[in-house]
Order: structure tokens, then sequence, then C-alpha cells
């Protein structure tokens, strides 16, 4: 090992997922070195100024930075590895508290509302009685019904009519599952564009179609990416999104409505593999490349300390 060469962490599960392997190509293209951790075997110890992290029984020392792609089922664990790389004054790619912010729904999108950008109305219930007020104050019928622990698209049920709204609302808090209750847009479509956004740059975007029939675009419900040119306006509520949540990195999914760009949620791992290969351009490098200006920060800020 030749050591002017910066080693660069990518907490991640899985060697094999698409993202994964592309931060790796990356890194080690612009001639780097990557190492990929799984999150959940590294042992946090806790002494008095001594943060130490160890993998396998081994100290973890010498890392440049650290990119997480961390799971939304393990944010917990996840998070507190990455606030120890930070405690350790190795810069991450995605803050641990923004990271444990941005998985946290309600709090999302209080926060997003409070900087100001446009998103469909929204309501949050402990199991309230008032389901029939509930839906009023979203505009009634028709309207989204969502798990609150959904994603990928399961959990997000069009409700067409005030009585089905009703009973979808009951059926999940009988099964003690929280929701959401938010305006539908219907002008959207069944498409909404996934914004990439990185540092104060949206490096990529795309329009993802439900297919016929559905009102979801996930790509995990068969929906379709294709290229598209944001609005300036566009361009402005995903940054002012992924600003707001504290993202350096994020995927900001937006619906196209009558009033403009709504957000529906920023994502603190966005995937690669959708938006590369519908934009063809390279996001996995250009996120190596802003990881590479965070290591000449903290350098410069560890000359001051
Ligand atoms: P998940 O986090 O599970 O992907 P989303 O909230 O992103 O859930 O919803 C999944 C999809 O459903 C969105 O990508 C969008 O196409 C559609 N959708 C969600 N909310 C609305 C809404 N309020 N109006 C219209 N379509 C919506
Ligand atoms: N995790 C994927 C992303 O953030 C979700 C893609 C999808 O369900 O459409 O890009």
């Amino acid at each position: 090992m030749t050591d002017n060469q910066l080693t660069i962490i990518i907490l991640s599960r899985n060697k094999n997922l698409y993202s994964t392997k592309r931060l790796v190509e990356s890194i080690e293209k612009r001639g780097h070195r990557s190492v990929v951790l799984d999150h959940l075997k590294c042992d946090i110890v806790i002494e008095q100024d001594k943060p130490v992290i160890y993998y396998d029984g081994e100290k973890i020392k010498n890392v440049a930075a650290v990119i997480p792609r961390i799971g939304a089922s393990v944010t917990f664990y996840g998070a507190s590895v990455v606030r120890q790389f930070e405690m350790m004054n190795v810069p991450s790619a995605v803050e641990s508290q923004a990271l444990v912010r941005s998985r946290d729904k309600l709090r999302s999108l209080q926060i997003l509302a409070r900087s100001g950008v446009g998103m469909p109305k929204t309501v949050f219930t402990n199991y309230s009685k008032e389901v029939a007020k509930i839906i009023d104050s979203v505009g009634g019928a028709p309207l989204i019904v969502k798990l609150l622990e959904g994603t990928q698209g399961y959990g997000v049920v069009l409700a067409p009519t005030k009585k089905a709204a009703e009973s979808i609302i009951e059926a999940f808090h009988s099964m003690k599952a929280r929701v959401i209750v938010q305006e539908f847009i219907s002008e959207a479509k069944g498409a909404d564009i996934r914004a990439f956004v990185i540092g104060n740059k949206v490096v990529g975007a795309m329009k993802r179609q439900g297919k016929e029939g559905e009102f979801r675009s996930n790509l995990h419900q068969g929906g379709s990416g294709k290229l598209i040119k944001l609005s300036k306006k566009e361009r402005e509520v995903a940054l002012t999104a992924a600003k707001a949540m504290n993202l350096s990195i994020a995927g900001v999914d937006l619906l196209q409505s009558d009033r403009g760009p709504l957000v529906l949620e920023v994502n603190s791992s966005p995937g690669l593999e959708g938006i590369e290969k519908t934009t063809g351009k390279d996001i996995a490098d250009e996120i190596v490349q802003f990881v590479e200006k965070l290591i000449e920060r903290s350098k410069r800020n560890s000359g001051r300390r």
C-alpha cells in the first residue's frame, strides 16, 4: 500500500448493489483506495477523547472520508457509525444528523414546509377517531393514504371516494399502522420527477412515469425513467429542499402540479442505477469529486485546530 493514497470508505451492507459498485469504481478511477464496510459489523468504542471503530476485530484508521449508503431499516445503528466517524474527524458525504432526520417523514415534511417549498397538503394523525374531519382538511376525496413506514411505493394507496378513504384509514389504524393522509395531485398523471442534487447543483434529473393505470411512478412498481430538463423553478425547489434537509447529496422527488412543483420527499441514499442509466451521466464520479472537496475542507480545518 502506497500511503499518499486516500482511503474512502463506503458504508454498505452489500458490495454487489449497483450504487455500491459504481462508487467503488469511481473512487479507484480517481486514484484512491475504496473499502466497503458493512455498518452493522462496525463496533463503536466510546472512551474519553479516543473515538474508535473496530471492524472484524481490527481498528479502523487513516480514513479520508466515508460515503454512507444506509438502508431505512438500519438507520439508527448506521447513523451511529457515521457519527463515530465524525467524532474521529472523518468527513461524511451525508452527515449523521441529516441522515436520521431524512428518515423521519413527519419531521422532514415539517422542515420542508418551513423552507417555503410547495408540498401536497398533508395530515398526520395519531389514530384519530375524527376520520371524516381529516379527510375534509386535505380537500376531500380522491386522496392518498400512506403508511408512515412505507418505501418504494408499497403502502401508498389512492382512495377514490370519501367512503373508501374512511375504510382505508380505519383499516390501517385497526392494524396499529400510522398513516399520512395527503391531497391527491391528479395533474401529475402518475409521474414524478427525481432531481439528483450534489453540493449546490442538480447533476441529473428524470421523469418517472408509472405503468398504465398506476398512479405510483416508483421504478419498483414498474415505472420507467425518462430524461427531462427541469424548469428553473423545479431546479430551485430541489436545491432549496436538499439544503433545508442539510443534505449535500440528495434525491429530491417532485410532483408537477397546477400550482408549481411540489416536494414529495427527499432521499438521503438516492439510488444511482435509474438516474445514471436514464441520463447517461457519471453521477458516481460527481459524488466522489464532491467527497474530494470535503476531504480538502476537512484538512484545512484540522490545520486550524
Ligand atoms: P415511497 O416513499 O414509498 O416511494 P411516495 O410518497 O414517494 O412513497 O409515493 C410513491 C409514488 O406515488 C410517488 O412517486 C408518486 O408517483 C405517487 N404519489 C405519492 N403521493 C402522491 C400525491 N399526493 N399525489 C399524486 N401522486 C402521488
Ligand atoms: N431507493 C430508490 C431511489 O431512491 C427508490 C427507487 C424507486 O422506488 O423508484 O432511487
